[in-house]
């Protein structure tokens, strides 16, 4: 047998379906065609790239792993395939599609309204409606359940009060999801851009995920109409399911970036001559070549058996973290060995390295850092909560 490529050491290819190569192959080609030329420019300039909205929609990359209501209704081992190849370009394309698809339109699926699921989730995966998750708030990040922002009830409305901070696609957002606090608990509300006293102001001077908008919300006696809140789901499951679900996408996406970090790596250390000899052909540069390559290997391995095991409706949180943490640490490792090895010429644009390295500082960050997702792993083997 062969070995079918270095960023496929262990023939993973072999294990996908026809229709899961597919969704990967389109993918993967719509980035390279359609990304690639133009996600530098983004990313200096800090900027969206929001003119790839309608193809990334017309693609059914817009809640994808969703049943009905206008979604392609794949597996979650497709939904993985897409996130790994879409942050093979950039973790802000990931990050666009996994709020769209998993913090803003999982939960109206999952916990709305017939008529909150017919209204929003058709037009959301066409694309005409972007959607934002509000949970983080100044003053309350790994700690999401102590949240300020409040929701009073006031006759068939509901008045919300407080800030959301670090929230991907606030800025461009049509609709967003926001946790508050109620007087039955916290709860979920659909608050549309324009609302009386809502108000989105942007993040700037971010050194990571520049090719992505990063916003602040602000409520100030914000009225919503009670027909706006999710009505099946009381208390922190339902903004902690919707983060299963983004974790999971996140867990293969990094690997994408790992992977485009390796394969640049690869090819200037074949190509780059110092002492007269190619720098590949150094022990110390072969260790780190084939250090990335086995992490690969392991982070794919992890990713596939974590979408079998959810498509077969056997997922437990616990895994999704074991995977979440391992792959963006392994991911970052990554990126930074793979940098060395460029050289000088790692810490520029014309390589994607360092950007993709940026980019994941922030996801090992978000989505529940590298430290919480230990404790989850550390609770579930000693039945004993570390966080407090
Ligand atoms: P803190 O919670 O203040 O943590 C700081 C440090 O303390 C970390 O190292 C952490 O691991 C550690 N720490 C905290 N508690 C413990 C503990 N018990 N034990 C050990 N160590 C601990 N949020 C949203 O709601 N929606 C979004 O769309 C969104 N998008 C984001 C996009 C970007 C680019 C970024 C950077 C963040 C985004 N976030 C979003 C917020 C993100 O989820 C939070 O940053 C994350 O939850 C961590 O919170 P924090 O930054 O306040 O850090």
């Amino acid at each position: 047998a062969q070995i079918p490529s270095a960023t496929d050491l262990y023939n993973i290819d072999h294990l996908l379906s026809d229709e899961e190569r597919m969704v990967r192959d389109t993918v993967r080609k719509f980035v390279r065609e359609r990304v690639l030329p133009i996600i530098d420019q983004h990313f200096e300039a800090g900027t969206f790239p929001r003119e790839l909205i309608p193809e990334i929609a017309e693609l059914g990359l817009l809640g994808m792993h969703l049943d009905g209501y206008g979604c392609a209704g794949l597996s979650a081992v497709c939904y993985g395939l897409a996130c790994q190849e879409l942050e093979a370009g950039d973790s802000g394309l990931r990050s666009f599609v996994s709020v769209q698809g998993s913090l803003a339109m999982y939960p109206i699926y999952a916990f709305g309204s017939e008529e909150q699921k017919e209204h929003w989730l058709p037009r959301m995966a066409r694309g005409e409606v972007i959607g934002c998750f509000g949970l983080t708030e100044p003053d309350f990040g790994s700690e999401a359940a102590g949240m300020r922002t409040s929701a009073r009830r006031d006759g068939d409305e509901y008045i919300l009060n407080g800030t959301k901070m670090w929230i991907t696609n606030g800025g461009v957002a049509d609709l967003a999801v926001v946790w508050a606090r109620a007087e039955d608990g916290i709860r979920g509300f659909l608050v549309e851009r324009g609302t009386p006293g809502f108000t989105t102001s942007d993040i700037h001077h971010k050194l990571s995920l520049r090719a992505s908008v990063t916003s602040e919300l602000h409520f100030e006696e914000c009225h919503v109409p009670a027909s706006n809140m999710l009505p099946n789901v009381k208390g922190m499951r339902g903004p902690l399911s919707c983060l299963n679900e983004a974790r999971f996408g996140i867990s293969w996406g990094v690997t994408g970036a790992a992977r485009a970090c390796f394969e640049t790596a690869l090819e200037y250390a074949k190509t780059r001559v110092q002492f007269k000899r190619p720098i590949a052909s150094f022990q110390l540069v072969q260790r780190k070549l084939a250090l990335m390559a086995t992490e690969l290997v392991k982070a794919q391995l992890l990713t596939l058996q974590l979408g079998r095991l959810k498509d077969e409706e056997l997922l437990h949180p616990v895994q999704i973290s074991l995977a979440k943490r391992n792959n963006c640490r392994e991911a970052l490792e990554t990126a930074r060995e793979a940098r060395s090895i460029l050289g000088a010429n790692g810490i520029t644009l014309e390589y994607p390295i360092s950007r993709h390295m940026n980019n994941l500082e922030s996801v090992f960050t978000y989505e529940g850092t590298d430290d919480i997702h230990t404790l989850i792993i550390g609770q579930a083997l000693t039945g004993i909560n570390a966080f407090e």
